[in-house]
């Protein structure tokens, strides 16, 4: 069938809208009209080639939207179903096997490569090839082909256009909380960032009941939004050392720290205020070269734990429907976090995002 997609050509260059034609489905496919798709960070990153993937290609890798057509072997969903994309994984790794799909083996090879695992295109152009199955998906679209296994079914209940993300970004910050920390009531954290990532982490903190929810941000609009969203304390990392304020919160430091900045200076600070046997959780990275500098008598001496995080160690088969239960509740106000773009905007729409105009752009490709 005929698409129209948003396509990325070369590193730092505007994204172009483009009539694609589709690949008709396989047997463990399903055929998805995308209704609304996240502008994420690594969407930027995969352009400009931090993460290397072929290019052209469409990029996009929060979509949500409406099941039009189901592979053959797919017995579970229905033409109809509102679905969230996520991630892809292989299903027969260890790690899959294990639950904990965002380390996959084969991650890189099924997200990245640009096309399926048997090397067919998604994307069936005569003449040029376009790379497609970014995140076995390729959102910034109309339309999406996407394995059953990045497809999650989701209550018809919830706003369907916002939902993209609890695919990527706001699965990240919430899973951080909820599953890689599992922060227990009454805990204390810090946040660092507060981005749709470290945001949405600030909405887990106060479902878990966290104690303490502070966030440092250095925007006044986001820091406002964060006190709306949860947060019991916000501070300005401009106004003074961010461990100074919070040792006046937190004299025995902070039993969590989420960092999302990925900027080794912020994160070597925060390691003086993470308490004993505190949990240092990594989100963010700035490049694949950034290293940081950690003493090794001092962690040992306080017991500090120091952990890398994928997609919030979420399973999402059974963690965004969770989320989305959240939403329904109203204790997931998902639709304060973002702002909706016409397709044909994403070009603005990202650098709105980029510049704080907006936290999370939602694409609505009509
Ligand atoms: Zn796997
Ligand atoms: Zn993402």
């Amino acid at each position: 069938m005929n698409i129209i997609a948003a396509v990325a050509r070369k590193p730092f260059e505007d994204f172009s809208l483009e009539e694609l034609k589709l690949d008709t489905l396989k047997a463990d496919e399903v055929l998805v009209k995308i209704e609304g798709v996240g502008m994420c960070h690594t969407d930027i990153i995969s352009r400009d080639q931090s993460i290397p993937v072929p290019l052209p290609m469409v990029l996009g890798h929060e979509g949500s939207g409406r099941i039009i057509e189901v592979g053959s072997k797919i017995d579970d969903l229905q033409v109809g179903d509102h679905v969230v994309l996520s991630f892809l994984s292989c299903g027969s790794c260890g790690n899959c096997l294990d639950n904990i799909p965002s380390y996959c083996h084969q991650f890189p090879e099924v997200n990245f490569a640009g096309t399926r695992r048997d090397g067919s295109h998604t994307i069936v152009d005569e003449g040029e090839k376009i790379y497609g199955n970014y995140f076995g998906q390729s959102s910034f679209a109309t339309h999406a082909l996407a394995n059953r296994r990045n497809v999650i079914k989701v209550d018809k209940n919830a706003p369907l256009a916002c939902l993209g993300p609890l695919g990527c970004g706001f699965q990240t910050g919430a899973g951080s909380v909820l599953r890689s920390m599992a922060c227990e009531p009454d805990s204390n954290i810090v946040i660092i960032g507060g981005g749709s990532v470290g945001m949405s982490a600030v909405i887990a903190a106060k479902i878990a009941r966290c104690r303490n929810i502070i966030l440092v941000e250095p925007m006044s609009v986001r820091r406002k939004l964060g006190l709306e969203m949860g947060a019991t304390h916000v501070i300005d990392p401009h106004a003074g050392p961010a461990a100074d304020q919070v040792r006046r919160i937190l004299p025995d430091g902070a039993q969590y720290i989420l960092d999302n900045t990925g900027i080794p200076a912020v994160i070597e600070e925060a390691i003086t205020y993470l308490a004993a046997h505190g949990f240092l959780g990594l989100l963010g990275s700035v490049s694949p070269e950034v290293d940081i500098k950690l003493n090794l008598t001092g962690s040992i001496l306080k017991g500090h734990r120091v952990q890398g995080i994928l997609e919030g160690d979420s399973d999402p088969e059974t963690f965004i429907p969770e989320l989305v239960q959240y939403i329904i509740d109203g204790q997931f106000p998902i639709e304060k976090l973002v702002s909706f773009y016409p397709m044909s905007e994403i070009n603005a729409a990202i650098i709105d995002q980029h510049e704080g105009r907006c936290l999370k752009a939602i694409l609505l490709p009509g």
